[in-house]
């Protein structure tokens, strides 16, 4: 396990470095390198050296250096959520809660089950059988993992991603965003640590650019996670290369409460999907959809539930944003939804009183929007709450999915009957019943999107399996017997054929018995002009 030092930095004698901040004070935490091209290179080239290795050994021993590096996480816990809340700007009690125990928990899943989940399987041939034909798969490795992950899980979202790759026999090269560096430099030490050998999880600090050269380097796939523009533009360099990748891009992701809901826990959920990590999870609740005839209900619970969230740097439910960047297309989004005729019920805008260097946003609850506005059709990305109300399912359904992402969606009703019927008719990668955001945190269930939300799966079966090559092995246990298929196409093969399409390809055993008698024809033709 390396980290890598920029090399020119170390040529010119002045670090290339990036700065890591609080965003919550301001406060610098620390400086990593800024790794270039080559750095990734050597990186990929460390990787792709220890990967033969890493992969020889059983599934048993690669869990137990993720077991080790789960047992270490679990003793620093404190430490890890502290370090995540410092970088990220969020409650260090969030962190604990979304990053460090779904993870425990997916670390344990993965480390004992990864050797079930990718058993070789006996594939069912159909009628192939009968001709002494057997075919199974086995899951191989793909090789070098690059993994590019953004800074609002810094912690949550690589590690379930390399504990995925290394269980499957993968090794790994990380690029974490520049903005939480030090979280990945925390998961490096934690793996070293536990005894992962060199080579076997590489982290190369830098930001955009060095993302770019990751896949430039030519890892054998790329799981990317951020923005739809990076992720596209990720795609399209991989795309030359012929390098397959996941992307997990986020949503626009909508809760519907319909009129006989549980108020009190949707008007809660609400609160928790659209504001936990300051509205920066890409499943947060970004849209709400409320029937006309509890929606005065549903708003006043929402209100009060609003003005009783303490918002600080520290021991707080809201903490700061991740960076000004993220802060500004938040209050864009805001200003631009004001300025068209939405009210603000709660929030707007800075808290007064914030520490002047620290990033905060007021958890927002906006109303009179509509899907002409920013902030009911981009990823806002922040905390706010945009409330609307429709009249039937039908119009829940339509304004739901008038989206152009698709990640994950949420139905509230007691009848489950009909959240599953509506459930069925989302645009998502993920629907909810009674539930809002947190999925992701099972390590069982398949995370990723539809529409511009992404491609492909993380986690669960699904996600395990983009990390593996799918290796085919067809066994022919009549090898003696020739193929009817083969040369020479006489006119008694041309009258198989067309008999085959009849009734074989029917994948009727009882049709194909009827042309039995055709097929030991043609046998007998081949068998004499092969002893001819
Ligand atoms: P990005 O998509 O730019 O960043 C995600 C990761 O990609 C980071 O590690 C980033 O590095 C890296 N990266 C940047 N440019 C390239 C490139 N050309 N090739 C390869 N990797 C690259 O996210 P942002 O930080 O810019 O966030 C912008 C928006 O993205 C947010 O407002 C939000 O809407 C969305 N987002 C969604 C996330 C999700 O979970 N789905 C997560 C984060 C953001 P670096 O950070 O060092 O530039």
């Amino acid at each position: 396990m390396t980290t890598e030092v920029s090399e020119a930095a170390a040529a010119r004698g002045a670090a290339r470095e990036i700065v890591s901040y609080d965003p919550s004070t301001g406060e610098e935490l620390g400086r990593v390198p800024l790794g270039t091209a080559r750095d990734v290179e050597r990186a990929v080239g460390r990787a792709r050296a220890a990967q033969g290795a890493w992969a020889a050994r059983s599934f048993k021993e690669r869990a137990r250096v993720v077991l080790r590096a789960r047992a270490i996480v679990l003793e620093e816990m404190d430490e890890v959520a502290g370090l995540v809340g410092r970088e990220s700007g969020k409650p260090a009690a969030e962190a604990m809660a979304m990053e460090v125990v779904p993870t425990l928990d997916l670390m344990q899943f993965f480390a004992r089950r990864a050797a079930r989940l990718l058993r070789p399987e006996k594939l069912d041939i159909g009628l192939y059988r009968f001709l002494g034909r057997a075919s199974e798969i086995e899951y191989r490795p793909l090789g070098v993992v690059g993994i590019i992950s953004p800074w609002n899980f810094p912690w949550a979202t690589p590690v379930g991603e390399i504990v995925m790759a290394l269980m499957a026999g993968n090794t790994v090269v990380l690029k974490p965003s520049e903005l939480t560096p030090l979280v990945a430099l925390k998961i490096a030490d934690v793996f070293e640590r536990a005894g992962a050998p060199e080579g076997v999880l590489e982290v190369v600090t830098g930001d955009g650019s060095t993302g770019a050269a990751l896949v430039e380097a030519a890892p054998d796939k790329i799981m990317f996670t951020g923005s739809t523009v990076t992720g596209r533009r990720v795609a399209e360099a991989a795309a030359r290369r012929l390098i397959p990748v996941v992307l997990e891009l986020g949503g626009k992701d909508p809760m519907v409460v319909f009129e006989d809901a549980d108020l009190e826990a949707a008007s809660s959920a609400a609160l928790w999907g659209a504001f936990a990590n300051s509205g920066q999870a890409c499943a947060s609740v970004e849209r709400c959809y409320v029937h006309e005839t509890v929606a005065e209900d549903f708003t006043r619970r929402v209100l009060a539930k609003v003005r009783a969230l303490r918002q600080a740097a520290r021991d707080a439910d809201i903490g700061a944003m991740s960076s000004e960047r993220q802060l500004l297309i938040v209050e864009g989004h805001v200003r631009e939804a004001v300025g068209r005729g939405a009210r603000v019920l709660a929030g707007g805008g800075r808290p007064k009183g914030a520490p002047e260097r620290g990033f905060f946003h007021e958890p927002t609850v906006l109303a009179g929007v509509d899907h002409t506005m920013a902030v009911m059709r981009e990823e806002t990305f922040g905390p706010v709450l945009p409330l609307m109300t429709f009249k039937d399912e039908a119009e829940a359904v339509r304004l739901a999915n008038d989206s152009e992402f698709g990640l994950t969606a949420s139905v509230w009703t007691r009848d489950l009957r009909r959240g599953r019927r509506v459930a069925s008719l989302m645009e998502a990668g993920t629907v909810m019943v009674n539930e809002v955001l947190y999925t992701h945190g099972i390590a069982q269930t398949p995370w990723g999107g539809v529409k511009q939300s992404g491609l492909g799966r993380t986690h669960g079966r699904l996600g395990l399996l983009e990390l593996v090559a799918p290796h085919h092995v067809h066994v022919n246990r009549l090898a003696r017997v020739p193929d009817p298929w083969w040369f020479a196409y006489t006119p008694g093969a041309a009258a198989l054929f067309r008999s085959l399409a009849r009734r074989f390809a029917s994948g009727s055993l009882l049709q194909t018995i009827l042309i039995s008698p055709q097929m030991l024809g043609r046998l007998r033709e081949l068998k004499k002009r092969r002893d001819d």
